[in-house]
């Protein structure tokens, strides 16, 4: 699997289904590097890592984290860089940072439902030794959105209202029109998969209001502005409509 080159200054690294991989993104500054979400295994990052040195692109200064879930932040330790996430995110970490890595203690948390049997099966998948999952809370947390010079090019970090997690932060990079929204366009599968109808009209209102051409979404393949916003329209009407 390659990096992909979308501009001038944004690659990314496809999603990987076997052990839910979400995709990567990287935004080379003139003076610092971006990359974007903190992979699922200190394994995910040496590959991106990996992939980086072989485009000649540098290993990234910073990493931005879209939300607290396993697969998109159980890298971080792994990560060179500074991560910067958002105050939920972190407070969600570090309750994580304290789990016990057993076949008990997660059996346990699936009866307590701190976790869900999706991400227990597919972490198993990732790790070979439950002993080598690590779980740290970010080096920079911001409140509600943080903006980031990376030298010829900008960066905003939101935390916005979205059906997913409500720690979802967007990734919006204005002069390359991109925005990476991690999974925020999905259901709360920690809420018993609840996709709620308000949260997504937000979201939609949010992306509308964005000027951008590609959108990376955490598990597919990046979608057109038009796409994503039809994508989360037909879904909202659809759950209208059943609750009728
Ligand atoms: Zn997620």
């Amino acid at each position: 699997m390659a990096l992909l080159k979308v501009t001038e200054r944004v690659y990314f690294l496809a999603n990987e289904q076997e052990t839910d991989r979400p995709l990567l993104g990287y935004i080379k500054g003139d003076k610092y590097s971006l990359m974007i979400d903190g992979g699922n295994s200190k394994n995910h990052i040496e590959k991106f890592n990996k992939l980086l040195k072989e485009s000649n692109l540098k290993i990234p200064d910073y990493a931005a984290i879209t939300h607290f879930h396993w697969d998109h932040t159980y890298g971080m330790h792994a990560i060179e860089g500074k991560t910067i996430a958002c105050e939920i995110t972190n407070k969600k970490l570090k309750i994580m940072a304290k789990w016990e890595w057993s076949d008990t203690a997660m059996k346990n948390r699936l009866l307590t439902g701190e976790d869900i049997e999706f991400a227990d099966t597919n972490i198993r998948k990732e790790y070979q030794s439950l002993q080598d999952i690590k779980v740290v809370t970010a080096d920079i947390a911001f409140d509600d959105e943080l903006k980031l010079d990376l030298g010829g090019i900008n960066i905003i970090l939101k935390n916005v209202i979205a059906p997913h997690s409500e720690d979802s932060v967007i990734v919006y990079v204005p002069e390359e029109k991109v925005i990476f929204i991690g999974d925020a366009y999905s259901k709360d599968y920690y809420d018993n998969c609840k996709y709620d109808p308000i949260k997504i009209k937000n979201f939609i209102t949010t992306l509308e209001n964005l000027e951008f051409n590609t959108c990376f979404v955490g598990h597919s393949n990046p979608l057109k502005k038009e796409d994503i916003i039809r994508f989360l329209n037909s879904q909202y009407e659809q759950i209208v409509k059943e609750n009728h």
